[in-house]
């Protein structure tokens, strides 16, 4: 392809995706398509000669849309939001047109740069404290990983760094693989199943404790069990605090566990993958109280604060027990400047990365903090606006407290008539929600997800809820 061509394709490709945005709630939320669907809609083999764009173009409704979950529908309450915004879409672009693999300083400096500054720019507009930021002057930075689930399997790696470490100044006559085998880590049962599977990925024991009756990992749960685990000969080494569980979006008690893990020399990562988003409003900065204790900290601007996928922000107050655990350094990757500016292949698992900071910087400039507080507080207020409709019919009951975007609901009575709403309510395609169960509750989720989202569309979901529970009381 030509550039002239490039230019007529791109341009019509920017007409067609603001207007698949634009009109997005028009469209049914949740395809009726079935599994092998799309394997017929195309030929069986690549084409010897070249298409057109324009053929291109015009497939995209035929083979792409009937198959496509609109996640930007303001009828999509399912997980939690992805982000989407044209100023991060944009960038995307000039990242594809650069498409540099910035593993290293030298391997593009911008790509490093702007990465430690716009983290420095995004801890300052979260208030995180100072030790986290390279503009600080100290050993702490930020990175941008591709998940939140990347930012927990790091963190317990250098968490194994520092432990083996410290164990062997301690022991010098231990073999690193006993030490190892004596780490154990802790977590909560809300916590998301990445971080047990950090654990399997880390080859370490990680254990789930209990929660309180509010669902909140406490302090004296993890004192308790690190004590047993002492006694026992193990080495507690890694703790992970989630900050809005992704079942109900409640915060565990970190002012409380922060403690607990300093004393004990234990790594404190915390994991705020959707709710660090709203840390950009002081009226929720209350829900990180004892952030300052923490070793690694972690959010998703890719999940709620409009920089589409993927940009999970990390920050370490000691990035050292990475780069020094990661650190192959082979003749090619070497550089003059080493060591001058972080070379960040050694803070992530893959050697190659793509320039993300730049639609975190397009996002932070096109919108302003301003404007982000404003949509992440909208959307608050759209989740206490559906919790009052529902609250306003007393067949139904709000499980869990509203703290952020996320209303966890049920209709009084067994779980397996809230199956079957939820069956239901998924069948009919106009909305689309995903449930959770905590204990023996069974409950459904709906978060507010699109930036498009209004009340007239809260309204559309509440009574789709309603209509279908009238359906499935009706059949009881
Ligand atoms: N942690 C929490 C609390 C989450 O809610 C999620 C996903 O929703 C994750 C981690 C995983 O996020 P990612 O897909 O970025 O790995």
């Amino acid at each position: 392809m030509e550039a002239d061509q490039f230019k007529d394709f791109g341009k019509a490709m920017i007409d067609y995706v603001s207007s698949y945005l634009e009109n997005i709630r028009d469209r049914r939320v949740l395809p009726t398509v079935e599994p092998g669907y799309l394997r017929p809609l195309i030929p069986e083999t690549a084409p010897e000669k070249p298409d057109n764009w324009e053929d291109v173009m015009s497939d995209i409704e035929k083979v792409i849309m009937p198959g496509v979950t609109h996640w930007h529908s303001p009828r999509f309450h399912a997980y939690f939001p992805t982000a989407n915004s044209y100023p991060a879409i944009v960038a995307d672009i000039l990242s594809g047109a650069i498409a540099c693999i910035g593993f290293s300083w030298i391997a593009s400096p911008a790509c490093t740069e702007l990465e430690v500054v716009m983290l420095d720019w995004l801890g300052k507009m979260i208030d995180l404290p100072k030790e986290f930021l390279a503009c600080s002057g100290g050993k702490g930075g930020g990175v941008i990983q591709g998940t939140a689930s990347e930012a927990t399997l790091v963190a317990l790696l250098g968490a194994k760094a520092r432990a083996v470490n410290s164990t062997k100044k301690k022991h010098p006559d231990m073999k690193e693989s006993d030490i190892v085998s004596k780490l154990v880590g802790y977590t909560s049962s809300q916590s998301h199943s990445s971080v047990e599977r950090a654990g399997l990925l880390g080859g370490v024991q990680l254990r789930s404790l209990p929660t309180d009756d509010s669902n909140r990992l406490r302090g004296a749960t993890l004192e308790q069990a690190i004590k047993e685990d002492v006694e026992a000969g193990l080495i507690p080494f890694y703790a992970v605090n989630t900050l809005g569980t992704t079942s109900s979006c409640t915060f565990d008690a970190l002012d409380e566990i922060g403690p607990v893990c300093n004393e004990n020399d234990v790594w404190l990562h915390v994991d705020a993958a959707y709710a660090g988003s709203a840390f950009i409003c002081p009226e929720f900065r209350h829900l990180m109280k004892g952030i300052e204790r923490a070793d690694s900290f972690n959010f998703n601007p890719h999940k709620w604060m409009l920089v589409n996928f993927d940009c999970s922000a990390m920050w370490l107050k000691d990035p050292s027990w990475l780069v020094n655990a990661f650190n192959v350094d082979p003749l090619y990757l070497k550089h003059e400047q080493q060591g001058s500016a972080p070379d960040y292949r050694h803070w992530q698992i893959p050697l190659g990365r793509r320039f993300r900071a730049l639609k975190l910087w397009f996002v932070l400039r096109l919108y302003g903090i301003e404007n982000l507080q404003k949509f992440i507080r909208k959307h608050v207020d759209l989740a206490h606006y559906f919790e009052n409709l529902v609250r306003s019919d007393e067949r139904f009951e709000i499980t869990e407290e509203v703290v952020l975007g996320l209303v966890c609901f049920r209709l009084k009575g067994d779980n397996a008539t809230n199956e079957g709403l939820l069956k239901r309510l998924n069948g009919r395609g106009v909305i689309h929600l995903v449930p959770s169960k905590i204990g023996d509750t069974y409950f459904l989720r709906l978060a507010i997800c699109s930036r498009f989202t209004e009340e007239s569309d809260i309204d559309i979901s509440w009574k789709e809820v309603k209509e279908t529970a009238d359906e499935v009381l009706a059949q009881k």
